[in-house]
């Protein structure tokens, strides 16, 4: 497999270089390119095929080159502690659980991926990175709590004072060690601004080996097709007709990643891509018309997105070609009412409590089934733990879903952050006393 950039895939990097840079320097994004077949792998799996044993056959496709069988050994076995469940609705709907990792949600999978993956990298050298990063909340925490303990590695997480929720909160501000968390009186583009200026700034990257763990990273993505295969498994005695995945979206990463599964030779008929009145991208599959807009905001905000970032691999994926993309990924868009009203349903029907996210999943997917009852085996991912969302929850449905207990003990811990202005100059100030070589 090579990694090319969007924009130039002419010239390859190696995986170390694409994920300690994260964005390609030509401003694209990095892809994997060239076939891969593993259709031989997947026809030997089944319910017995434990979620490592996918990692090291994907993980070894990208990394074995470069780290030896070994280190994807000690990769895997570092990023997977845990693993995704798959149960069901009592109308047939498959639910994948993917908030069974350490921040409760599906980013979980790729932040602790790339985490393993550097700290591999550094084993046994003296180089270290810094890793930077800006949060409104959820990833964040993921971010966080995967670099946690990582030997050569520290974290410094911008988050805006008083905006995120109080359990995202302590998610960031109470792990300690190599994790630092600077609480900027400003808002979520104050952050972001910051970590952006921090980047260009030559003196800073001279100085310090700044490097990113944003969502755009290859390092993050690549992993979150695992349990799409890891699905594939768990139902492969029971598929009969067509298997579809439905994935409530945002910038596109999860979809994208569950993309790049069926390329490799995974028996996936289409995906279902769920948003919330954040809906460029269906609108872009019913018209051809790709036009990006200012975010809404909805209950299920971690989708609130209005330029989906991950929508230029999908283009690279399917040359540009609205058809190719329309023939495998169909769209549709859940509006607030219906979301709150389905997670109300939902527990009616099954007492299963949903993310709000989740809610806009299973609503679309419950469309698609209604249109074609006979349609086969329909997976709804569920991104987030329901317990992230109190709030809307109770809304809802009128009661608060209960924590899981690593939530609860959060809440009894000490919160520590620096507190700065959301100038620039404060990040730097901080940077060269802690990190300054
Ligand atoms: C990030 C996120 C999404 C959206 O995922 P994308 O990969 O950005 O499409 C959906 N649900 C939750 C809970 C998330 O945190």
């Amino acid at each position: 497999m090579k990694i090319v950039s969007t924009r130039n895939p002419e010239t390859s990097v190696s995986f170390r270089d694409a994920i300690f840079q994260g964005l390609a320097p030509d401003g694209g994004l990095y892809v994997a390119e060239g076939e891969l077949d593993l259709r031989k792998e997947f026809l030997k799996m089944d319910k017995k095929t434990s979620f490592q044993d996918i990692a090291r056959l994907v993980a070894g496709q990208f990394l074995e080159a470069e780290v030896g069988k070994d280190g994807v050994d000690r990769i895997v076995k570092a990023a997977f502690p845990f693993s995704p469940k798959l149960t069901e609705l009592k109308d047939g709907i498959k639910i994948l659980e993917l908030y069974h990792g350490p921040s409760c949600a599906f980013k979980d999978f790729g932040a602790s991926f790339l985490a393993s993956t550097m700290e591999e990298y550094l084993r046994g050298s003296s180089e270290k990175a810094v890793i930077l990063t800006a949060t409104s909340g959820d990833t964040g925490s993921a971010v966080a709590q995967a670099f946690h303990g990582k030997k050569n590695i520290d974290v410094v997480i911008l988050y805006p004072s008083g905006r995120v929720s109080p359990l995202q909160e302590k998610q960031l501000t109470t792990l300690g060690g190599n994790v630092h968390a600077l609480e900027v009186q400003g808002s979520f583009d104050d952050c972001q601004r910051m970590v952006k200026e921090a980047f260009q700034d030559p003196d800073l990257s001279r100085s310090i080996p700044l490097t990113s763990a944003n969502s755009i990273s290859l390092g993050r993505l690549l992993p979150q097709s695992l349990y799409y295969i890891w699905a594939f498994a768990q139902l492969k005695d029971q598929l009969a007709e067509d298997l579809v995945f439905c994935v409530p979206s945002g910038n596109f990463g999860n979809l994208t990643a569950g993309v790049y599964a069926w390329k490799w030779g995974l028996p996936v008929n289409s995906f279902l891509a769920a948003t919330n009145r954040n809906d460029v991208v269906p609108q872009y599959l019913d018209s051809g018309i790709f036009q990006v807009r200012p975010s809404v905001l909805t209950p299920s905000n971690a989708m609130d997105v209005g330029n989906p970032s991950n929508f230029e691999r999908l283009e690279y994926i399917f040359q540009k070609n609205w058809s190719l993309m329309r023939a495998m990924i169909q769209g549709d868009r859940v509006d607030d009412e219906q979301t709150l009203k389905t997670m109300k349903d939902v527990w009616e029907s099954d007492k299963m409590d949903i993310c709000p996210h989740t809610a806009v999943g299973v609503e679309a997917a419950r469309r698609l089934l209604k249109q074609n009852p006979d349609l086969g085996t329909l997976v709804v991912l569920s991104t987030a733990h329901p317990a992230k969302f109190l709030e809307v929850a109770e809304k809802a449905v009128g009661h608060k879903p209960a924590l899981p207990p690593e939530m609860q003990q959060l809440l009894n811990k000490e919160k520590v952050s620096l507190v700065i202005p959301p100038q620039k100059s404060a990040l730097a100030e901080f940077l060269k006393k802690n990190f300054a070589k």
